[in-house]
């Protein structure tokens, strides 16, 4: 799943710990790349394609898609680069064992030294980062899928930023203990606590969107809609009664399209963003929504975990033992330290960063693996939606059509993605392959059934 920076920011830590979090459907949006158009999308239905895809765009949107398209692969494939190069760097010109210094120089008690070297390093990898963020920000901005002022923008970078400190400094500090008081299971140890640190952080997530953005209760702008998404409930079983169905003001940052459920148990809830809700037509609402249930319904956040824990229960073993080798043969020259005192190099601070370079190496390799996982979790999930909305809905199949051609249409979605490139960054699958499916999918001719609902 992609999703917003300000929150990729914020799990940026779980991300770091998990390596494969990529894995994890929960935080599902109904639309994979942050992108959309100037012009408000009208709610008449899509063109009419003019070969046999069923997604396709008018030819000026088609040339931006396709450059806009490229350019964002371009960045994501820079922009995890960089995020190793700067890890290395830290390591490689001892900046990081400088750090540590300047920072047992400063404070006293160890924890602190921990707290004020993890928050700097943070810092500093965050700021690395600022180049590409505000390129993206620019282009989106450039498409007009962004609207969000620089204040606005900035404003979000520093709540980030905040949190990061905030969260992400003590947890490094607590893995880090962690190697140091066991420097031959602390892999083991790592795995069984970030397990129930990333289910803290699903159920947490609804609560930071909030610092990012305003949400009122659906009812109050859209009664009817809601009514209509209860028959879906009432279908599907989810139990997501009216007052946990918010309208949250993307209109402020942005013109793309979206609806998603977030949240487990108490913080459970589904949000339409108001650039869609009386946008695009209920019906296509109700197929996104129907697309979300799926995810719950068909149990994808457990299996999501538990595929979760058994890959990295293997990444953290395989990462400890690269990391192993790599402070072996490098320590002396990056300065790790740590031996001389009869400890493991990867206990000290600076160790610790190998870690963190090693995991994020892995988390990249394994992309293509988590990603292939979670389009298949998407695509049950848009098989599940246009059941769901079967007899709710005039035709489902034209339903599930358009919707695909308004969300792709604003968020510019290139019709044609490269397979390379869907097979290594798409956890959705192409709008393209999901319009093409829907189109196809009508398990009802002949007196037939879907596979999730009996009529
Ligand atoms: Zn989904």
């Amino acid at each position: 799943m992609r999703i917003a920076r300000g929150m990729l920011l914020a799990s940026y830590i779980l991300l770091l710990l998990a390596g494969l979090l990529a894995l994890a459907p929960w935080s599902c949006r109904a639309q994979s790349a942050p992108a959309s158009t100037a012009a408000p999308v009208s709610t008449a239905p899509p063109a009419q394609p003019a070969n046999s895809q069923a997604y396709s765009l008018p030819p000026d949107k088609l040339a931006k898609a396709i450059t806009l398209s490229r350019i964002r692969d371009i960045l994501d494939i820079a922009g995890s680069l960089w995020g190793l190069a700067v890890l290395w760097l830290l390591l490689a010109t001892r900046a990081a064992a400088g750090l540590a210094a300047w920072a047992e120089r400063l404070l006293r008690r160890r924890w602190m030294q921990g707290l004020l070297f993890f928050a700097a390093f943070l810092l500093i990898n965050s700021l690395a980062g600022l180049p590409l963020d505000l390129i993206g920000h620019l282009v989106s901005r450039h498409y007009g899928i962004s609207v969000q002022g620089w204040g606005s923008w900035l404003g979000d970078l520093a709540k980030a930023m905040g949190l990061l400190l905030l969260f992400g400094a003590p947890v490094l500090l607590l893995f880090n203990w962690i190697v140091r008081v066991s420097p031959r299971r602390f892999w083991l140890w790592a795995w069984m606590i970030a397990l129930p640190l990333m289910l803290i952080g699903t159920f947490a997530s609804p609560l930071i969107d909030r610092i990012y953005n305003k949400f009122e209760p659906l009812t109050q702008s859209y009664p009817a809609l809601v009514a209509r998404l209860e028959t879906v409930v009432a279908r599907t079983g989810t139990k997501i009664p009216p007052q946990r169905m918010f309208l949250m003001k993307a209109s402020a940052k942005t013109t793309g399209l979206n609806a998603y459920v977030t949240g487990i148990g108490a913080t459970k809830r589904i949000v339409v963003w108001d650039t869609t809700a009386g946008r695009i037509p209920d019906d296509e609402v109700l197929f996104i929504f129907g697309h979300e249930s799926g995810h719950y319904v068909l149990n994808h956040i457990p299996k999501g975990m538990a595929i979760t824990a058994v890959s990295t229960f293997f990444v953290f073993w395989i990462c400890a033992a690269f990391a192993g080798w790599l402070a072996r043969r490098f320590g002396m020259r990056w300065r790790l330290g740590g031996v001389e005192v009869g400890q493991h190099a990867l206990a000290s601070r600076q160790g610790f960063i190998v870690l963190l370079l090693v995991l994020s190496i892995v988390g990249l390799v394994g992309q293509p693996a988590g990603n292939a996982i979670s389009r298949h979790f998407e695509h049950e999930a848009d098989i599940y939606g246009q059941e769901a909305i079967h007899g709710l809905v005039a035709d489902p199949q034209k339903t599930a059509v358009s919707a695909f051609n308004h969300l792709g249409e604003a968020w510019l979605e290139d019709p044609d993605p490269s397979p390379l490139i869907e097979f290594w960054e798409y956890d959705h699958p192409s709008v393209q392959s999901r319009a093409n499916f829907a189109l196809h999918y009508d398990p009802w001719a002949n007196g037939g059934h879907g596979r999730f609902f009996a009529k």
